[in-house]
């Protein structure tokens, strides 16, 4: 399974496997799991962790589990479950009929929790949540122990089950461990092992009316699958010294949890949370709104698995936290479509010109090269000219700035692969804004070349008006004004960029007729374009996934 055509760099966790594998810790073997909470829709962050995991499994010949970290019935719903298998694999990530739950588990993790009230390590708790939270203590005060934390084994067992029975109302009793209330480390204050939850769950319906923590779960669902290097993000350091802990006090089999940097990226909010009410509030339109992080946002908007593998592996893995310019997605994006797609030409804003020398009624046909970045591929398609052609309305201006190198009146410009045109006419309508543009070609440049040598300002693209096709393009800017969404607001929510969606009626070359949904383009000079799922019979909708270079972004 190992990757020469592209190996991913390596990384501080990449040193610790080889290391592991020199002394033989697991004796070769490497399996690492991506544990979603299905309780959301997967973001780039999540790709991050993902390519990941499945980078460590592919290039060491190891394993990568899909587990649902499934222990919270009241948040997780099928939809996110079904969605996140949809986006594991759409992202190229195999788990190779390895599909667990954490719910697969919910008996191992009864009859352990019993083990640890039978060895004295747990005991049923009847403090609220509210004085839980109370005697846990801070930072640099100890926590007190609970009056309930000295029951009998055999009151602790027989409460226990009655808890699994659904004897006892919510949020009246819970298990904890029993480990230290003056520990230096919160997570070790007699952290909640089970809770009493009479919400029926998507896997185990009925069954239950207590629900493991995910703190419970998650080492022992690790410990169960094999997981020699369990990946996860900076916040669960501390929680190693508890999953350590349960694992040793189970004698169970061990696991490495390494802790690395979530992506933070700006213009973004990561939390489920947030991206929830985004979605909710109808700040965004649905998962799948191209303006949003999440990997259907992305994929409707034109970034392919290949792109989001292209910035995951060229971001690398650190431990130290940090907020990755947007900019860096959008380049990736830009280095893999300028390659992978085709060159074709649409007028987003369309601007007649008449070319009032070129016979009426002729139609002229010029082959031009699909890929011209590419000289190993050589398709190629007919595109139509004619006496009526469209231009970008701003790449004419009647009084042309300084340093404006396109078309204006008695300037000469190329349209790209047809011919060179000169401005010989404005029309205007009655309120000054110019409708159209009378222009003369010059027959002896063929394809675009002169015989003359002589130079042209700039190289315009171009639709024949005769062939062209409407096309619904939809240009998107950042959702947030800020870089840091949170920046200077209580909410949000409040800085929101109100422009972040323009639609324009664009006008494009004949050959798009038969894009598909999901089909990528490189329209030239104005960037990638990728066909969206709004398109059906004779509607065909665009969005532009990235401008060709930052620059235009800023301006368009
Ligand atoms: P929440 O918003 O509730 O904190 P979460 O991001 O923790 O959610 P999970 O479903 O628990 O969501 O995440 C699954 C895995 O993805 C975890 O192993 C987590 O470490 C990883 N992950 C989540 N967000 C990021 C991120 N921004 N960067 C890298 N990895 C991430
Ligand atoms: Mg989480």
């Amino acid at each position: 399974m190992t990757d020469t055509i592209n190996p991913t760099p390596s990384n501080f966790i990449r040193t610790i496997i080889d290391e592991d594998n020199a002394t033989g810790k697991y004796a070769g073997r490497v399996q690492t799991r991506f544990p979603p909470e299905p309780n959301g829709y997967l973001h780039i962050g999540h790709a991050k962790s993902i390519n990941l995991n499945y980078g460590l499994a592919r290039d060491y010949n190891g394993q990568f589990n899909l587990r649902f970290d499934d222990t919270n019935p009241e948040k997780e719903e099928q939809e996110y479950i079904d969605a996140i298998m949809e986006d594991v694999r759409w992202l190229g990530a195999d788990w190779d009929g390895r599909l667990f739950h954490a719910s697969d588990y919910f008996e191992q993790l009864y009859a352990w929790a019993e083990q640890l009230i039978t060895t004295g390590q747990a005991y049923v708790d009847d403090l609220s949540a509210e004085e839980i939270r109370e005697h846990r203590g801070t930072l640099t005060e100890p926590g007190r122990n609970s009056p309930y934390r000295d029951r009998t084994i055999e009151e602790n067992l027989d409460l226990f089950r009655r808890m699994r029975a659904g004897e006892f109302a919510e949020g009246s009793r819970v298990l904890r461990a029993k480990i230290d209330m003056a520990s230096n480390f919160i997570t070790l204050r007699d952290p909640v092992m089970y809770r009493i939850l009479h919400a029926p769950h998507p896997r185990t319906g009925n069954a239950w009316h207590i629900y493991p923590t995910y703190d419970w779960a998650h080492g022992q669902s690790d410990s169960i699958e094999g997981i020699t290097h369990s990946i996860c993000t900076l916040e669960f350091e501390n929680n190693r010294r508890l999953y350590d802990w349960f694992q040793e006090a189970l004698g169970i089999r061990r696991t490495q949890q390494i802790e690395f940097a979530r992506l933070n990226l700006t213009y973004t909010v990561m939390s489920k949370r947030k991206m929830i009410r985004l979605v909710h509030g109808g700040y965004v339109d649905g998962w799948d709104d191209p303006r949003f992080w999440t990997l259907r946002g992305l994929r409707r908007r034109g970034y392919t698995p290949e792109i989001i593998r292209a910035f995951t592996d060229g971001i690398g893995v650190s431990k130290a936290n940090s907020t990755v310019d947007y900019h860096v997605l959008e380049n990736a994006a830009r280095d893999v479509l300028n390659l992978s797609t085709p060159r074709v030409m649409a007028v987003l804003e369309p601007l007649k010109v008449v070319i009032e020398n070129y016979p009426k009624n002729k139609d002229e046909f010029f082959d031009v090269p699909y890929y011209k970045q590419d000289k190993t591929r050589t398709e190629s398609r007919q595109l139509p000219f004619g006496r009526e052609i469209y231009i970008e309305r701003d790449d004419f201006m009647e009084v042309p700035a300084k340093g404006f190198n396109r078309l204006a009146p008695e300037t000469e410009v190329r349209l790209m692969s047809a011919y060179y045109i000169a401005c010989t006419g404005v029309v205007k309508d009655s309120v000054g804004r110019i409708v159209e543009l009378r222009a003369v070609y010059d027959p002896a440049t063929r394809g675009g070349t002169s015989t003359d040598g002589r130079k042209v300002k700039g190289t315009l693209h171009w639709v024949s008006a005769e062939h062209a096709i409407p096309a619904e393009v939809r240009l998107y800017d950042r959702l947030f004004k800020e870089e840091d969404p949170e920046k200077d607001v209580v909410d949000f929510i409040d800085n929101l960029n109100p422009d972040s969606l323009r639609v324009v009626d664009a006008l494009v070359e004949p050959s798009l007729a038969s894009a598909q949904p999901g089909d990528s383009f490189q329209f030239v000079r104005d960037g990638y374009f990728c066909v969206d799922p709004d398109t059906e019979g004779d509607r065909l909708v665009f969005n532009r996934t990235v401008s060709l270079r930052d620059s235009w972004a800023k301006g368009q």
